[in-house]
């Protein structure tokens, strides 16, 4: 049988698996040492965030629940608007909980500065936000981010959870595609 490789189709690979998983490694024993005296919910943002989200959590040593939230930004293209819509929202009661926003990418940040004061109106009692990757046009909005596992350049990547059309989530790396695959 053929199978057609995914890896064949990334241009420059940013961050191999390994990388990825020593940096979530690192930043797993600052939320450990950060969240010792708790018991932190952790929110993912569906669907980029579920690698993080798998591979941060079974990389922490204390307790901690998981809660997901699906948002559909309005706008058009690939540019957020920062206009969001509840898809899904969470399960959990977060007032009083110590509450940790787990995050695939940053890019404008437009998408979690909704999110952010969504969430901080139900008086959690702390929310602080953890993301694998950061743009820079990121560092120009105010939202405060904790836990930040690369700075990268600006440039559309996949992998990772990080998809183009649907595909490349399952990209174990960090990386751009070949200009072929968009035509
Ligand atoms: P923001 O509101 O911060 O501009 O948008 C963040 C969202 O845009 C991410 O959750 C992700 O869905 C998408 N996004 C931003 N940059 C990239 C990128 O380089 N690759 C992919 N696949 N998605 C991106
Ligand atoms: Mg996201
Ligand atoms: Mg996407």
């Amino acid at each position: 049988m053929d199978i057609s490789d995914i890896s064949g189709d990334i241009e420059h690979v940013l961050y191999t698996p390994e990388q990825i998983q020593e940096r979530l490694r690192e930043l797993a024993e600052q939320v450990d040492s950060d969240y010792a005296d708790s018991d932190p919910l952790l929110v993912g943002v569906l669907t980029g965030a579920v690698m993080v989200m798998a591979d941060l959590s079974r990389a922490l040593r204390t307790h901690c629940t998981m809660d997901w939230m699906a948002i559909s930004s309005y706008g058009s293209g690939t540019q957020s608007s920062g206009v969001v819509r509840i898809l899904k929202d969470l399960n959990t009661d977060i007032s009083g909980r110590d509450v940790l926003v787990v995050e695939d990418i940053i890019d404008t940040g437009l998408t979690l500065s909704y999110l952010v004061s969504n969430l901080r109106s139900r008086e959690p009692n702390s929310l602080e936000i953890m993301t694998m990757f950061r743009k820079p046009e990121a560092l120009q909005n105010s939202v405060d981010v904790k836990y930040v596992g690369f700075d990268i350049p600006n440039e559309f990547v996949v992998g990772y959870g990080l998809d183009y059309d649907g595909r490349y989530r399952n990209y174990t790396g960090l990386g751009t595609l070949k200009p072929e695959v968009y035509s």
